[in-house]
């Protein structure tokens, strides 16, 4: 069956695609319907951090459905009540409730609609280069023109400032300024992390402004930068903090958490599907699965092994490597497109982020060889 064919046929044309039909997936390798295998080092941009086919996930799944698939969030839930208490339980110590949603996007949707209620002002400012969502809102805080202008008139109150700039940030912010918006390592801009020090003076004028620090972990939170959340790492103390991703295994959710700081909103927001208890079910068995592997740990030493596989110092195609554990973009000096062809014909799946960035997410249970394989072909494509 041509499943190209009939994808182009029937879906709404939305995402340039590669040429390959991926039916199923172990760990860190994908098939195709032609039984060729890929190592994967996409993870469905950077879900499946536990491995693809990963059985304690998949089990808590088939035996969650046959249980209990939804469960309206005006009726307590057990597996809920449990997932809720450890997210609380893992998340930075100033975070003490969650709202479970279903996606990245709806987490920002949340976090803003939370910051406008509980501060009365409208005004968010988030950084140039940071990725948000598609959503009216979250596009809104994303900084990419491409994106947006197609959609305008988008909500209003949003500005842009230059990241790792305390003085633009200052000088943005005004009375009418509810929170700013920002990624510990800016994902889809080009895996560019923000300076300690630069979020430590972010938590001070925040505190100073009485504004709201919101952080987006949809992309580096649950282990994939070396630690649980990438703000233990970078010092960042935030009041919201929105997750998503790698959260389920691969089961869509997301969640806000937030501070005593967020006022209740006691029917003003809700989703049909947040907070369902296969979802939740699926997060409490790959939380566990993250605690018992210690895949923090392994995100960070697999990271430092892959660099110590690059000869970064004869690349004369790269400009720049920036690793965060599992989250590694590499610069080039051309655009990335071509190169992400020919790691493609070679067996190996992998991400832009931006023009001229190459970006791997792999899951966190690659394996060394897999990763040999990878800074090998690094080695000669970039060469
Ligand atoms: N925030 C960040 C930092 C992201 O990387 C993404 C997705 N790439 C989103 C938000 C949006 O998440 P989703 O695609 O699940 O809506």
């Amino acid at each position: 069956m041509d499943y190209q064919a009939i994808e182009t046929q029937y879906s709404v044309d939305i995402y340039p695609k590669r040429d390959v039909t991926v039916v199923r997936g172990k760990g860190a390798t994908l098939w195709d319907d032609k039984g060729n295998t890929y190592i994967d080092c996409a993870a469905g941009i950077g879900v499946a951090s536990v491995g693809h086919g990963n059985e304690a996930v998949a089990q808590a799944i088939a035996a969650q459905a046959g249980e209990l698939i939804t469960c309206p969030g005006i009726f307590y839930n057990n597996v809920r009540a449990e997932l809720l208490k450890k997210l609380v339980t893992l998340a930075p110590e100033r975070l003490t409730k969650a709202f479970l949603c279903n996606s990245g996007t709806e987490a920002i949707e949340g976090a803003l609609k939370f910051a406008r209620h509980t501060t009365g002002k409208h005004k968010i400012v988030s950084a140039m280069r940071g990725y948000h969502g598609r959503t009216m809102g979250a596009l809104s805080a994303t900084h990419k023109k491409e994106y947006r202008e197609p959609f305008q008139p988008l909500p209003g109150g949003f500005s842009f400032v230059p990241f790792n700039k305390l003085e633009k940030l200052e000088a943005a912010i005004d009375d009418e300024t509810a929170a700013v918006l920002l990624e510990p390592v800016q994902g889809e801009g080009g895996i560019r992390p923000g300076d300690a020090e630069y979020f430590a003076a972010v938590r001070k004028l925040c505190d100073e402004r009485g504004l709201l620090l919101m952080v987006d972990e949809v992309q580096t939170g649950f282990c994939r930068t070396g630690s649980f959340f990438a703000s233990e790492q970078f010092g960042l103390d935030p009041d919201v903090m929105c997750v998503a991703k790698a959260m389920a295994g691969g089961v869509p959710m997301g969640a806000v958490l937030v501070s005593g700081r967020i006022e209740s909103l006691r029917g003003l927001h809700g989703s049909t599907f947040g907070g369902n208890p296969l979802a939740c079910a699926a997060a409490l068995a790959t939380i566990q699965y993250m605690e018992d592997h210690n895949l923090a740990l392994a995100a960070r030493e697999s990271g430092e092994y892959f660099l110590s596989q690059l000869n970064i110092d004869s690349m004369s195609k790269v400009r720049d490597v920036r690793a965060h554990g599992l989250m590694i973009g590499i610069e080039l000096k051309e655009r990335v497109q071509a190169t992400l062809l020919e790691l493609m014909e070679r067996g190996i799946l992998a991400l832009p982020a931006g023009p001229t960035v190459l970006r791997l997410l792999p899951p966190l249970v690659i394996e060394r060889e897999q990763l040999d394989t990878v800074a090998g072909a690094l080695n000669e494509l970039l060469a």
